[in-house]
């Protein structure tokens, strides 16, 4: 499987790291030793302690498709959840300045924390879903679904243009304002509506 993560999808976001809005979605892969095992911690990796939190939106492929039109998407896919993007930020802005990719920053192992799937069909609208992040019970991030640039059915057409979709593949859909390091010791709890998706400590 592999997962596919979406940058730039919420206008919010893009401001507060200055970045320009893109014309097109910004796409970049995980590969599936990024997955943060069940129930495990996220260990601050040894090569940089600055660590963002990025929450995002999750839908996971349920069928093979290429070239999917918009109006078909919502056929691919049944679940979702909320995950969390963790960045290496210093590492990320130093590649970014050098034109280079983005690998080391956003695909290293643990980076990918994915929570309990929710059948999409629980909630009434896919494209007007709150979610949060708390961490030490503080609200540090919350976004909508409407608010992204690009909206699910969007997303999966467009990045099927790219990669061939195959099942259990995941879709990251961006993040919105908020973004921020951790600490160990950190408890990072991610809601979607008012579904807790996840619980994790930061070691
Ligand atoms: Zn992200």
């Amino acid at each position: 499987m592999k997962i596919i993560c979406v940058g730039r999808n919420y206008s919010s976001h893009i401001k507060e790291l200055a970045n320009e809005k893109p014309i097109a979605p910004v796409l970049f892969l995980k590969p599936d030793t990024s997955i943060l095992q069940k129930n495990h911690p996220f260990y601050i990796p040894h090569f940089s302690s600055n660590i963002d939190y990025e929450a995002e939106v999750l839908i996971r492929i349920n069928r093979i498709g290429k070239h999917i039109q918009a109006k078909f998407s919502h056929r691919y896919y049944e679940e979702i959840t909320l995950g969390v993007d963790f960045t290496a930020r210093i590492v990320q802005n130093q590649l970014k300045s050098n034109g280079l990719p983005w690998e080391k920053s956003k695909s290293f192992d643990g980076s990918a924390l994915i929570g309990e799937w929710f059948q999409k069909n629980e909630f009434e609208n896919i494209n007007a879903l709150s979610f949060n992040l708390k961490v030490n019970n503080r609200v540090v991030q919350y976004g909508n679904t409407s608010e992204m640039l690009w909206k699910i059915d969007d997303l999966i057409s467009y990045i099927s243009q790219y990669f061939t979709l195959k099942i259990g593949d995941i879709i990251f859909t961006g993040t919105p304002a908020g973004v921020g390091p951790i600490s160990e010791n950190d408890v990072l709890v991610g809601h979607i509506e008012d579904r807790q998706a996840f619980s994790v400590k930061i070691k």
